[in-house]
């Protein structure tokens, strides 16, 4: 959705409070497609600083499905995100990609928040998940999630550095 900044910006000190569905079903990102469910909609306070600056604040929660990184699970892991921006209405779109590092929400006089939740998920999308610490993954030979029981399979790895003393010992014989 873009929100008309013309409004806040007409003059200064104005505030502008907003709050708008994120319209986000999924996050789509180089590592696959993650099924997104809204929490709280993106609530956005603009405030004119004067000098052309507009601040942005913001907050919204979703949650996401991701898969677990071991036994591959779907978990549902929330995000809470709340953010905080300056941003330089005087500056070109380039010049304000540059200044802020990141995709640019601004697009003339309007707020692309499709963009700016996109790009706030980003910054705030876990490293890693797990559907519990001590998940113990599936077996690397059957593909059974151990977590629903030892699989029966001969799991017993050597130590690569005891496999080559295991080799000498063979050869020695
Ligand atoms: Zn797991
Ligand atoms: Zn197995």
């Amino acid at each position: 959705m873009l929100i008309n900044l013309t409004d806040v910006l007409s003059c200064e000190e104005k505030v502008v409070k907003r709050t708008v569905e994120t319209e986000l079903q999924s996050f789509d990102i180089s590592l696959g497609s993650f099924p997104l469910t809204e929490e709280k909609p993106l609530a956005l306070i603009l405030t004119n600083l004067g000098d052309d600056k507009l601040l942005i604040e913001g907050e919204f929660s979703v949650k996401a499905q991701i898969p677990c990184d071991r036994c591959l699970t779907e978990v549902e892991v929330p995000i809470d995100v709340s953010f905080e921006k300056e941003v330089d209405m005087k500056l070109s779109a380039e010049g304000r990609i540059d200044d802020l590092d990141e995709t640019d929400f601004i697009n003339g006089y309007n707020l692309d928040t499709a963009k700016l939740v996109y790009g706030e998920l980003l910054v705030n999308w876990p490293m890693k998940t797990l559907c519990k610490p001590d998940c113990k993954g599936i077996c690397r030979k059957c593909g059974k999630n151990l977590n629903d029981g030892p699989c029966g399979c001969d799991t017993v790895e050597l130590d690569p550095r005891m496999a080559v003393i295991a080799e000498i010992f063979k050869n020695s014989k």
